[in-house]
């Protein structure tokens, strides 16, 4: 079996139906596969369950479906991997690089999001509930980011020890990513820019549990041309149905791709073969304004 050089993937968690802006991030990640002779791989993180909506994974996966992008393997579902992320918790504090945290949040509310290291040295299980934290060291960590160019974070400075297991038992986002783009071996994210303030963590997180770093690409959140970020007014409204080549084209343009006019008449098909033969990653800005004429139309 020849070895898959490139592997990536789409990982929305079941928290509400994908919007436009989702669409831009999904297509980007699915084209930069498709391109380069890849797999794409979808995950669903579903290991919140407070914030999750019913249905929400059925509606995702139909909207996956209806706009042609098409994942290869199986579905891996987060919410049945918790004896993994057991495992990886456990090595972490055996090695102790990580450590029980019975911090209330009142008591870290004083020091606006930067965890001062209270229980770094705590040695025994607590009896009272208790999150994980990672430790974290003042070092630089630089990240070159395919869109938004070089990044740099010192995560002591920054927020400090982080936390990879809440305190209600569940995994964090953090650990949970690392995890399974480990053992999926994925080799490209490409995601939306709201993840970029994440990408230390899990880059460090990647360090210390010896895992090759994958390549990492932000998608800019959208702007409305009046600088409005996606709200439920406007852009994130849940993606229609019904004409997918409409809001394909739409996506191709936000990420400046220039869909050629007589793609208009085309199917899904064609449009994502056309959209992955002339597949442009260094034309995506850094920024993405749509025009007021290419924002979607509300939903019915
Ligand atoms: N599950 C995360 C979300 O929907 C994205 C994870 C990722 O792409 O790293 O916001
Ligand atoms: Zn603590």
């Amino acid at each position: 079996m020849s070895k898959v050089r490139y592997r990536g993937r789409f990982a929305p968690s079941p928290t509400g139906p994908l919007h436009f802006g989702s669409l831009v991030s999904a297509l980007a990640s699915y084209l930069d596969a498709k391109a380069n002779q890849g797999e794409w791989l979808v995950r669903i993180e579903d290991i919140d369950p407070p914030r999750e909506l019913a249905g929400a994974t059925e509606r995702i996966l139909n909207a996956l479906e209806y706009y042609g992008l098409h994942w290869d393997q199986s579905i891996v579902y987060q919410s049945s991997r918790q004896s993994i992320y057991q495992e990886y918790i456990d090595h972490l504090c055996t090695q102790q690089q990580a450590y029980p945290c019975t911090c209330s949040r009142k008591q870290l509310s004083t020091h606006r999001g930067h965890y001062p290291g209270i229980c770094r040295n705590q040695q025994v299980i607590p009896a009272s509930p208790f999150a994980i934290r990672l430790k974290t060291e003042s070092i630089p960590i630089d990240i070159v980011d395919g869109i938004q160019g070089k990044q740099s974070c010192n995560l002591a400075e920054a927020g400090g020890d982080f936390i990879i297991k809440r305190k209600d038992g569940l995994f964090a986002y953090q650990l949970a990513v690392v995890v399974d783009d480990f053992l999926q071996e994925i080799t490209h994210i490409i995601r939306g820019s709201d993840l970029l303030d994440s990408t230390p963590r899990q880059y460090y997180l990647q360090s210390v549990l010896g895992f090759l770093h994958p390549n990492y690409a932000h998608i800019p959140v959208i702007v409305a041309n009046d600088g409005k970020k996606l709200s439920k007014q406007n852009l994130a409204d849940p993606l229609p149905l019904k004409q997918p080549q409409t809001m394909l084209l739409r996506a191709l343009h936000a990420l400046n791709q220039h869909p050629l006019p007589e793609l208009g008449d085309a199917t899904v098909s064609e449009i994502l073969q056309w959209a992955t033969n002339h597949w442009n990653t260094s034309a995506i800005p850094q920024t993405l304004v749509i025009p007021e004429a290419q924002l979607p139309a509300t939903v019915v």
